[in-house]
This record gives structure tokens, C-alpha cells and sequence, in this order.
């Protein structure tokens, strides 16, 4: 026996038996739409009989140098008669003609795949038959010549515009505006004149055989699959090349015989959102293409009910069956044929990121889904969208109807972005970094010299390149809102000004991109934050919560940032960075003359002057935490970063030095002398200092080595500022953090500085404070001694920028201005390292510092606080090597929540997704 190339719609189940049960797997065979209209047939939904030839047909067919394989055409006659059975009606038959739509349907739906042909079967004779039967002249030939039109154009490749004016012809003579109007008599003469259209451009007669019209619409869809768009889309998307398409050969219904009939499309919910209210268009007496083509004004859907009450009944009874069924959104198409309700296509439905939270909980309240499945379907990068602004509804809506719509490019970056319009890099860092002006940079196509331009810029907008385009690529790596491949953009540089159809913009005016939408406007347009605060969302986190194994800290150098965070629903702080807390004018001097001075006495003083202010921050983070742990890591950066930078040094005092030569007074030499002498200093102790690698040099710990009284300043500061708050009532747990460890004996060192201070103000205090001491592991070697490290810390956080650095022996900030965008594009590597953790190498070292260490310490808390732990995949390797929690800046802390919590329900080694 031959292949089975072809399965009714009410064979379901033998297809689904073919390719073992599995939904996904008929998906496969039969195509999205194939298999959706197979499944409404065995739900007892009123789908018009067909049949679908499948996938592998296809592929056989393309293989096969494009001839049908063997046995498959006979089966689609043999299916042709099971549904002249079915409908009493007969293909090609005059007295009671059948008539099909040829629809492409691939297992993800694809733009660039054959468009649908309606009719198939006209040709004189039936149609003479079908005006018989329905005495509806208007109709069968409107009819008739949509399918010359379809089919010469879809399968023959004519140019639409032909057909299009000889409407617009018939029309103008006629003296109506639209086709409906055209008498049955125009209907009928355009289709002599579209058959002649036809053979002048093919040279052959428009195929009067119905089965040959089938046949050659079946051909043409699988040819489609290898067409030019098609390849590029699959491409741009990574969908595979050898899935194929099905073809869809359906009975024909019609919407378009009178005022009985209708036919609409319809969202189950509201696809904004997320309303619990079916949506949706419809028209009466029309076929289904003029809904989407809003050729008519349509009607809302509700009114259907006043109109077809019945039908509507029946249809809302229907739509919600299949949406129990597929327990999802469903998008469907519907066609009412003199009363009767028939439906002709299901899918879930697109929605926004609001829509997509909010149906997700309500049907997991609604016993639709259980919650486990709401917290996988909505996905991170749709709780990112709370987090960044937006525009405005209505001011989208208002631009466009005045016109300040210029038009829309590919949407590859998301966001909203405004800013003054720069044409190159140097110009756009110039006007964001020296005159702190917002920045969209616009140009023909970015490469990797433009990305400084690119960092600086709000948005980027670009009229080439597509979605892996280099624009494209940094955009998305940077999180800046960017639309390319603008094509009706023009940019003439040396003008200074762009062209977008009739509009010129010049360098400096505002425009808004949507880098969610592709959508560019001119002039500056209200954006919003979206509400974090919404109602669905919490409450998806918080079961996103109850499932996640692994804890959600912040990164919060701050009382606000640490409010913010904890509002987010951070668990605790994972990292303060000390240093930020220097950097305020006030208390740069001190930290100024501590660097400078030579003298233990001196720099007692500076440090002692420090040291309030350190505490009142400390006390600041403890209270908005209370009752949560917060990590402050000791200082970091090596300490000419806070220094005045040598070459403006070097300038000032050439400066001083012109001065004095023309200095008029005794009094104006000596000041200028004192000034001399004291930049002289500080550039000597600035050029001491001066290290050829200061990210490898004196930083971290061996900075709290170098000057203990660093060390033991910071450490009293924190543990005066934790008495106080203890003594107002508030729960504190700090944790001590040593920066960049390399070797035990550094902690060793380091802990016996700080125990002694730690037990000496809590004597002072009279307070025991519990608190815990730990280090960060940001070096190779920390990470392969980990067990040595573990007999002295109570914890690890993994430093994952630095050890991606030291890793890979490169620095973030020349490998992302440099070599590292061509190393993404050419595949060197497949990701950022910087944005998602190296798995095999960095991952690797984290994966063999955790076992290590808790090979010695068993209940080692291990966190990690570089950028990494925002990011979903990253989220979900330290799931896997079991670290007790990610800390990451404030605005992340939902995804990360959420990532966690799809990290535990997927871990398929310990598949509980238990509480934590
Ligand atoms: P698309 O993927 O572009 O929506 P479809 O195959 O769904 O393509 O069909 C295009 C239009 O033709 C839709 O409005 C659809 O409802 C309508 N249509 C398709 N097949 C039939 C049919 N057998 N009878 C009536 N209308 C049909
Ligand atoms: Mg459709
Ligand atoms: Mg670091």
C-alpha cells in the first residue's frame, strides 16, 4: 500500500494514530490550520468538509524534483468523492456545483507562504448552474472572476494591478465606487475580460477543469514553501527548512448570498487586555476577505446579536467550547450561509503583554488551566514590558489621524524612544554625554564604529538592515527601543536632514520610535510607564513565588533603590556596592586627603570623618530591609578612580604655570605657587598610583590589605549603623562581603580585621548582632579553590562580569566597543558573555565552585550579583547548580522571579516545582 498522502477532516484520528498522539506532532503533518480544522470536525464544531494533503507530501514532492509522489493525486480524488458524498453536491457539476478554497497551512503560521484561492471549480459551465441554483447573477460572477483574479495572480504570477484596473475601469464607467455596486452584468463581462487578461499573460486558457484548477493550486502552495519570502522568513525566524506545507482544500461557504448570511473574525478575549469578552468584526452579505481588507466599515460583533440572535447564540456556544478546548485565547474566522453557522478557522489568539498576564490568571482562576501552566505561558520578556515606558495609547492613535505618523519598519527592539535625531556616533554621544539632550541616532545602517552613538541614544533607527542585522543585534543586547530596515527613509547626510516620503526631518527635530511596533513618528509623544502595580500581574508573581526554588535579591546602593526593590518583591539586598557611597561632594574630599596622605594620623582623620556618613547610609539600607539580609560588599575599585584624571591634571598645572609668568603681585605668585605645589602633588601621587591594568591591579581585596584601616572603617560603619537600627526596633541581618578573593589566606586576613572590630562595637553598643561573613568569587582561581575558601566564608556571591572578564581574559568595556559584536555575527560566539553566562566555561567554573565549597560547608548560602542574574537563561543555569538566590537591580526583579520560577517548573530532574 501506498503512502497515506491525504486525510479528511474527519479522519483525525487515524492521523493522529499515524504520527503516535502527540498535538504537536499532527501540527507537523497537517499544518496549524490543518490540524485546527480537523480537530473543530471531531469537537462536532460546524467546519464545511475538506481534507488536507500533508507535509510530507509536500516534502515529496520538492524532492522529488516537484512531482506529486505516487498514489497522492488519486487519493485527493478519492476524498473529492468522500466530500461530494458528504455534501450532496458534486465538483464541476452543473446541476449542483461544489466548490473548494485551496488554503497553505505550515506548522507555524508563515507570512510569505501561497495565499488562499476561493472558488476553485468555476468555469462557464458551473457557474451557469450555480446562477440557476441561486438565481444571484451579481454573486456567481463576483465569484468567478475572484477566482481568474487569485489564481492568475497567486499561481500564475500576474500582477495584481492588471486585474486592479480593469476594475477600477469598469467601475469609473459605471460611474460607482465601489465593486459592490458593479450590476451582474459588469461582473459577468470583467470575467471575459479577466480570462482574456489571463491568456495574454500566460499565454495559456484559464483552466476551465476543475480538478486541473485544483491541482495546479495544490502545486503552487508547495512550491511556495522554497519561494524567495518564504526562505527569508524562516530564516530571519529559525524555523527549520524541512518542515513543508500542508494544503488545505475546504468546501466552500458563503457569506455573500444575501442578507441571511455574514461572515467575521472574532478574539474569544480581548486581545488588549485581556477582558474576559469575546471581540470581534463582521459583515453582512460579504465574503471573508472584506473584513480584513476594511474595504467596508465592519460591524462590532455584539451587534450580531441583535441581528442573527440565534446564530449568535450559537456562535458565542461554539467559540467558547474551543477555547475550553484548546484552553487558550482562540482567534477564529466564521462564515453564516443563509443561517447557518459555519467556522472556518481556530488559532490561538496574538494578545500584548498586559493581555497575556491577564488571561493566563484568569484562567487559571477559572479551573482552565492549572497556575503552574499560567506562570510558564506568560513569558519574561512580556513582565519586562511593565517595566519599560511606553506610549501612550491615545497619542499613538491621535498621530496617526493627524498625520505625524511617518510610517513603520521592522519592530526589533522593544520600547518607546524619543529623542532629537542624529545622524552619526560622535554626534549623538556629544549631545547625550555633554549636553545631556535625548538621542535617537539615525542612519542608513549602524556598524560596530557607531556603537558608542548607539549606547549614548535613546533609541536607534535605521532605513536598511533586518532583524539580524548589526543595529538590530546591539539593540537588542543594550535594551535600547530600535526600529530598522525603514525603507521609505531617506538620509542625506550632507544636508543634515531626512526624507520619509514627503516629510523632512532635520538633525535636531524630535521623533518617537516604538521599537514594540516598528511604528516612527515626528514630534515628541507622551509615553508611560506601565503599571507594575497591576492587579494580574502580582498576582501571577506571587505564584511565579511559590514555585521557585531559588531566592530574588537587589542590587541597591540606596534607601530608595532599596524601597523600590523590596515593592518589586526582593527578598533581601545581594549587593551594595560601598564605594557609590564616596563618590558624593561632600564626602570626596576626605576620601581625597585618605589617598593622599602619607601619614597613619592623617588618614585616621579622613577616615573618621567618612565614617558617619557611611553609617547613615547603612542605616538607611537596614531600615528598608528590616527584617531581610542586606550584603555589603567592602570597596572595590581600585582607588585612583577617585582621583582628578591625570591629563586634566597635567593641563591645570600649565595652566598655573602660564599664570605665574604673568603673575603682577607678591601675593598672586605665592597663591599660585601654593596651587602649584599642591596639583604637584596629586598628580605625583596620581602618577604612583597609575596602574597599566587597573582593572587586574590593586582592587578588592588587596586594596582592605594595602590599607586595613579601610577595612576596619568600613566595617565599624556598618556595624554601628546595625546597633542603632536594632536599637529602633528594626530585624537586621547584615553580611560582610570581601571583593575579588583570590587565594584563602587574603580572607583569612581580612576576617580577623574585621572580627575584631565587629565583637568591639557590639561591646561598645552592648548589642549582639548576627551577622555573617563572606567573599565574592570573580577569579578562576577562587572558583577552583572554593573548598579552601568555604572554611572561612558563610557564604559566595559569584561576581559574574568580572569572572566572565577573567575568564575569558577579556575587558567588557574594549571587547563590546571592539572585537565582541563581530565574534556574535560571525557565530564565534553564540551570545554575549557579558549579557548571558558563558555555560560551558563560566558556568562551568560556578558549577565546580558550588560543589566544592559545599563539599566542606554543606549549608553555603551561594548567590550570584553580576547584571547576569536578570537575564531568563542565565536565571535558569543557577537553578541548576542550585545557588539560593539571584540579586539583581530593581527594575529585573519581576522577570527574575518569574524566570526563576519557569526554571524550577521545567527542571525535568526535579519536576515537583515544589515550594522553595
Ligand atoms: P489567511 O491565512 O490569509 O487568513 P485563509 O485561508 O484563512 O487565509 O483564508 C482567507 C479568507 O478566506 C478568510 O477570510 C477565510 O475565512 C476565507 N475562506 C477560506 N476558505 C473558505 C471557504 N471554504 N469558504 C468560505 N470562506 C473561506
Ligand atoms: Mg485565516
Ligand atoms: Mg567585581
Amino acid at each position: 500500500m501506498s503512502n497515506k498522502w491525504v486525510y479528511l477532516f474527519s479522519e483525525v484520528d487515524r492521523a493522529e494514530k499515524y504520527i503516535g498522539g502527540d498535538w504537536e506532532n499532527l501540527r507537523g503533518l497537517l499544518g496549524g490550520k490543518g490540524a485546527n480544522l480537523a480537530e473543530m470536525t471531531r469537537l462536532n464544531v460546524p467546519v464545511p468538509p475538506g481534507f488536507t494533503i500533508t507535509t510530507e507530501a509536500c516534502n515529496a514532492f520538492l524532492t522529488a524534483g516537484e512531482t506529486f509522489p505516487e498514489g497522492m493525486w488519486d487519493q485527493v480524488r478519492q476524498a473529492v468523492k468522500d466530500i461530494e458524498k458528504q455534501s450532496a453536491k458534486k465538483f464541476g457539476d452543473p446541476a449542483n456545483p461544489l466548490l473548494f478554497s485551496c488554503r497553505s497551512g505550515a506548522r507555524f503560521s508563515m507570512p510569505g507562504m501561497m495565499d488562499t484561492i476561493l472558488n476553485i471549480g468555476l468555469n462557464d459551465q458551473t457557474a451557469a448552474g450555480l446562477l440557476e441554483l441561486t438565481g444571484n447573477g451579481h454573486f456567481v460572477y463576483d465569484s468567478f472572476r475572484r477566482l481568474i483574479q487569485m489564481f492568475g495572480s497567486v499561481v500564475m504570477g500576474i500582477p495584481d494591478d492588471v486585474f486592479e484596473e480593469k476594475m477600477t475601469a469598469y467601475r469609473s464607467r459605471a460611474g460607482v465606487k465601489t465593486d459592490a455596486e458593479l450590476t451582474a452584468a459588469d461582473l459577468k463581462g470583467l470575467t471575459q475580460d479577466f480570462k482574456q487578461i489571463f491568456r495574454r499573460y500566460t499565454t495559456l486558457d484559464f483552466p476551465a477543469d476543475p480538478y486541473q484548477q485544483l491541482k495546479m493550486a495544490t502545486e503552487a502552495v508547495f512550491k511556495s514553501w522554497n519561494g524567495k519570502r518564504a526562505v527569508d522568513y524562516r530564516n530571519a525566524s529559525n524555523i527549520p527548512h524541512d518542515l513543508g506545507t500542508a494544503v488545505n482544500i475546504v468546501t466552500m461557504v458563503f457569506g455573500n448570498l444575501g442578507d441571511d448570511s455574514a461572515t467575521g473574525v472574532a478574539l474569544t478575549r480581548n486581545g488588549t487586555t485581556g477582558e474576559n469578552k469575546i471581540e470581534g468584526d463582521y459583515l453582512i452579505n460579504a465574503q471573508g476577505e472584506d473584513v480584513v481588507a476594511g474595504i467596508r466599515q465592519t460591524n462590532e460583533l455584539s451587534q450580531l446579536e441583535q441581528e442573527m440572535p440565534d446564530i449568535y447564540d450559537e456562535f458565542v456556544k461554539t467559540v467558547k467550547q474551543l477555547e475550553a478546548h484548546y484552553r487558550d485565547m482562540q482567534d477564529v474566522e466564521f462564515t453564516v450561509e443563509r443561517g447557518k453557522l459555519w467556522m472556518l478557522q481556530t488559532r490561538n489568539g496574538k494578545r500584548t503583554a498586559q493581555a497575556a498576564v491577564r488571561i493566563a490568571v484568569e484562567m487559571a482562576e477559572e479551573k482552565l488551566i492549572a497556575r503552574q501552566e499560567a506562570v510558564l505561558r506568560v513569558t519574561p520578556e512580556q513582565v519586562d514590558f511593565f517595566l519599560h515606558p511606553q506610549f501612550e495609547r491615545e497619542a499613538k492613535s491621535a498621530a496617526k489621524a493627524n498625520g505625524t505618523m511617518l510610517g513603520t519598519g521592522l519592530n526589533v527592539s522593544p520600547g518607546a524612544a524619543v529623542g532629537m535625531v542624529a545622524f552619526d556616533a560622535d554626534i549623538a554621544e556629544m549631545w547625550a554625554k555633554e549636553e545631556g539632550k535625548e538621542v535617537i541616532m539615525v542612519r542608513p545602517e549602524t556598524k560596530p564604529d557607531d556603537v558608542h552613538g548607539m549606547l549614548a541614544a535613546r533609541g536607534i533607527l535605521t532605513s536598511r538592515g533586518g532583524r539580524t542585522s548589526h543595529a538590530a543585534l546591539v539593540a537588542r543586547q543594550f535594551g535600547k527601543p530600535a526600529v530598522v530596515g525603514l525603507s521609505a527613509l531617506n538620509i542625506d547626510i550632507k544636508k543634515r536632514l531626512m526624507r520619509i516620503n514627503n516629510d523632512i526631518i532635520r538633525e535636531g527635530d524630535w521623533i518617537s520610535i516604538d521599537g514594540t511596533s516598528g511604528e516612527v513618528f515626528g514630534g515628541r509623544l507622551e509615553t508611560t510607564m506601565p503599571d507594575i502595580m497591576d492587579p494580574w500581574l502580582i498576582k501571577l508573581l506571587s505564584w511565579a513565588d511559590s514555585f521557585r526554588r531559588i531566592g530574588v535579591r537587589t542590587n541597591a546602593d540606596n534607601p530608595d533603590d532599596a524601597a523600590l526593590a523590596r515593592n518589586c518583591g526582593a527578598e533581601g539586598i545581594g549587593l551594595c556596592r560601598t564605594e557609590h557611597m564616596f563618590f558624593e561632594p561632600r564626602r570626596l574630599p576626605y576620601l581625597h586627603k585618605m589617598i593622599m596622605t602619607d601619614l597613619p594620623i592623617e588618614r585616621r582623620d579622613a577616615l573618621d570623618a567618612l565614617l558617619p556618613f557611611q553609617r547613615d547610609d547603612f542605616a538607611g539600607l537596614f531600615r528598608a530591609m528590616d527584617g531581610l539580609p542586606v550584603i555589603a560588599r567592602l570597596i572595590d575599585p581600585p582607588l585612583h578612580e577617585f582621583l582628578p584624571d591625570h591629563m586634566a591634571l597635567t593641563h591645570d598645572l600649565t595652566d598655573l604655570k602660564i599664570r605665574l609668568k604673568h603673575a603682577d603681585t607678591l601675593e598672586k605668585v605665592d597663591a599660585l605657587l601654593q596651587e602649584i605645589n599642591e596639583k604637584t602633588r596629586v598628580l605625583k601621587r596620581v602618577e604612583t598610583m597609575r596602574e597599566s591594568n587597573p582593572m587586574l591591579g590593586l582592587r578588592g581585596v588587596r586594596l582592605g590589605i594595602q590599607i586595613p584601616e579601610l577595612t576596619t572603617m568600613q566595617v565599624r560603619a556598618i556595624f554601628e549603623a546595625a546597633c542603632m537600627v536594632t536599637k529602633e526596633g528594626v530585624e537586621v541581618h547584615p553580611e560582610i562581603m570581601i571583593p575579588l578573593t583570590s587565594h584563602v589566606n587574603e580572607l583569612k586576613v581580612q576576617r580577623d580585621i574585621l572580627e575584631v572590630e565587629a565583637k568591639k562595637v557590639m561591646r561598645e553598643q552592648s548589642i549582639e548582632i548576627d551577622y555573617k561573613f563572606g567573599t565574592m568569587i570573580e577569579v578562576p582561581r577562587a572558583a577552583l579553590t572554593a573548598h579552601q575558601l568555604a572554611e572561612h566564608a558563610d557564604f559566595f556571591s559569584f561576581g559574574t562580569n568580572d569572572l566572565t572578564q577573567t575568564t575569558f581574559g577579556m575587558s567588557r568595556d574594549d571587547a563590546e566597543s571592539g572585537f565582541l559584536m563581530r565574534y556574535m555575527r560571525t557565530g564565534i560566539l553564540p551570545e554575549n558573555p557579558f549579557t548571558t553566562i558563558d555555560r560551558d566555561g563560566v558556568g562551568q567554573l560556578m558549577a565546580i565552585a558550588v560543589e566544592k565549597a559545599r563539599s566542606v560547608n554543606p549549608g553555603l548560602e551561594c548567590g550570584i550579583c553580576g547584571e547576569h542574574a536578570g537575564d531568563p537563561k542565565s536565571i535558569s543555569l543557577c537553578h541548576e547548580i542550585g545557588l539560593t538566590y539571584v540579586s539583581c537591580s530593581p527594575y529585573r526583579i519581576p522577570v527574575a522571579r518569574l524566570s526563576a520560577a519557569q526554571a524550577a517548573l521545567l527542571d525535568k530532574k526535579n519536576p515537583r516545582g515544589g515550594a522553595k
